[in-house]
């Protein structure tokens, strides 16, 4: 096993992984921006390392200053995380050119699942199957054109390179077309340097359903049931659950199988994910693979009973998997919310700034993931992402009233923060029979507001007292004492009473 291992990564993911790094008895190096010099996971990790300014280009993508600071510091194997350079080959070929173990897939099964269109044309021949589309690299628009008609309308434009739901255009009539084209290869080109785009049938009312797999290196491919993420927004998720409400036995058993010929199509080693688009007709159509660790993977873990980090850390390590497919069930029912830092009721828009003060809920199955704390910042130069809160329960039912109870007790204090708009949408009654799809908050939530909030003078004295008695307690009952124990916290009571 290793000793030392470097976290490529920041965040609550870094955090995430320092813990599972901790618990294994492993050594942890944390890097670091400018923006970061105080930031959880510096804080949290054996050691950390400046590597550069806040901008992602100078520091967290600069794979040469982060191969040198695990030569520098003694580590034997780097873990990406999750964005980043967590798909990056270039890195991952990097890392392994330097003598180290890159914690993910081989830099062949990156660049292989790595474009969209090719990773499609690998499921064509696996046997699993794509959303009928059109992919060319050197077709005219006039061509592009034709193939849409082929398709069919309402279709969808999408980057061969993409990621993080951008370069996506949704065409409802042929008229549109060129103009989505042009602008989702413009900001193709733009965040993954490549312009190529291609077409694919819109799947309406579609769920997203991915599957998570785990590979070892002796041959062993295990599926871990799938996640349902179908609320989203702006094509990225926002609450993510396990298992699907729409999935029946059947058609679940037939995605996994699906989802581990995807891993064997491509010689895939450690932790992947199958995304699949599911119709109303519970037919899956593959959408892509991400080659790395995903940031809803904690809904797995919580009803399977594992921990993916650490398996992946012992995957990378040469170990066989220390459980089989048959190990395995769903127990329970898990779901994530990913709460960030930005205004619901703005378009989304990040928020930035100081967090004065979290309060995070706890209780038998809560689990808080957590990037930010107290007196931590959230800036502009990274994702908004505060916290994941997820939660487990016996059944769905159960699982929705939990997650809006710690909903409901997470303080965020000093940023706007998306914790109302995700109580709305567990409460939201399309939600809660298990209805949602992929469009649910374009549909029933794009008008949202938040609710007035008119605190009560009482509520507002109540506050005042609170703040009055922390401030003693931290002057730590300096004028005197009950009955000289100036920690006795009847001294402050007491000089309430008397009026001081
Ligand atoms: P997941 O599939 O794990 O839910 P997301 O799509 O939410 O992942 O992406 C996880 C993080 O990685 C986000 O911060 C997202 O912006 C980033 N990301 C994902 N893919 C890419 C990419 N190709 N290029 C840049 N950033 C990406
Ligand atoms: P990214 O790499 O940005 O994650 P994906 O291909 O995974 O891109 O798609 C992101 C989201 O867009 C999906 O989760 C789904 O909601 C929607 N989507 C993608 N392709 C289709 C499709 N063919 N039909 C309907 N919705 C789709
Ligand atoms: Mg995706």
């Amino acid at each position: 096993m290793f000793k030392k291992i470097l976290i490529a990564n920041r965040g609550e993911i870094a955090a995430r992984m320092i813990r599972a790094c901790h618990e294994l008895g492993i050594e942890t190096v944390a890097v670091f921006s400018e923006a970061d010099s105080d930031a959880l996971h510096t804080r949290l990790a054996d050691e950390a390392h400046l590597i550069g300014p806040a901008t992602p280009g100078e520091s967290y993508l600069r794979g040469d200053k982060l191969v040198e600071v695990a030569q520098r510091t003694g580590c034997e194997a780097i873990h990406p995380g999750y964005g980043f350079l967590s798909e990056a080959p270039a890195f991952a070929r990097m890392v392994r050119d330097a003598g180290l173990v890159f914690i993910g897939p081989p830099a062949e099964a990156i660049e292989k699942m790595g474009v969209k269109t090719e990773a499609r044309a690998i499921m064509v021949a696996a046997g699993v199957p794509i959303v009928p589309g059109f992919q060319s690299s050197t077709a005219t628009l006039d061509d592009f054109a034709r193939e849409a008609d082929n398709i069919g309308y309402p279709l969808m434009v999408k980057a061969a390179g993409g990621g993080g739901g951008k370069g996506i255009r949704i065409v409802h009539q042929p008229e549109r077309l060129t103009e989505a084209i042009e602008s989702a290869r413009r900001e193709a080109l733009h965040a993954f340097n490549d312009p190529m785009i291609f077409l694919e049938k819109y799947i309406a009312d579609g769920r997203h359903i991915e599957v998570q797999i785990l590979a070892d290196m002796h041959g062993n491919v295990i599926h871990l049931f799938e996640r349902e993420c179908s609320i989203q927004r702006r094509h990225q998720k926002i609450i993510e659950e396990t298992p699907s409400p729409f999935l029946s036995d059947d058609v679940r058993l037939q995605m996994g199988e699906a989802a581990v010929n995807a891993a064997r199509a491509v010689n895939y080693v450690n932790a992947g994910t199958v995304e699949f688009i599911v119709d109303n007709q519970m037919n899956f159509y593959f959408l892509e693979m991400n080659t790395r660790l995903q940031v809803e993977h904690p809904i797995t873990e919580m009803v399977t009973g594992t921990d993916l980090v650490n398996a992946q850390i012992r995957v990378a390590a040469g170990q066989p998997l220390h459980f089989s497919q048959d190990d395995l069930c769903q127990r329970g029912h898990a779901i994530e919310c990913r709460v960030y830092a930005e205004d619901p009721g703005n378009h989304f828009l990040p928020a930035t700034g100081p967090v004065l003060r979290t309060v995070e809920p706890a209780g038998p199955g809560i689990r808080v993931d957590a990037g930010v704390v107290s007196g931590d910042q959230v800036t502009i130069h990274y994702d908004p992402m505060i916290a994941k809160l997820i939660v487990l329960a016996d059944n769905r039912a159960d699982a929705i009233r939990k997650m809006d109870w710690a909903l409901a007790q997470y303080v965020i204090l000093g940023l706007t923060t998306n914790l109302q708009f995700l109580r709305d949408v567990i409460q939201h009654p399309v939600f809660v029979v298990g209805e949602a799809t992929t469009h649910f908050v374009d549909d029933y939530l794009s008008e949202w507001e938040p609710p007035e909030t008119s605190l009560s003078d009482h509520v507002l004295i109540a506050a005042a007292i609170g703040e009055m008695l922390k401030q003693q307690i931290a002057m730590g009952g300096r004028n005197g004492g009950c009955n000289g124990d100036q920690y006795s916290p009847w001294a402050r009571t007491d000089r309430f009473r008397m009026g001081q």
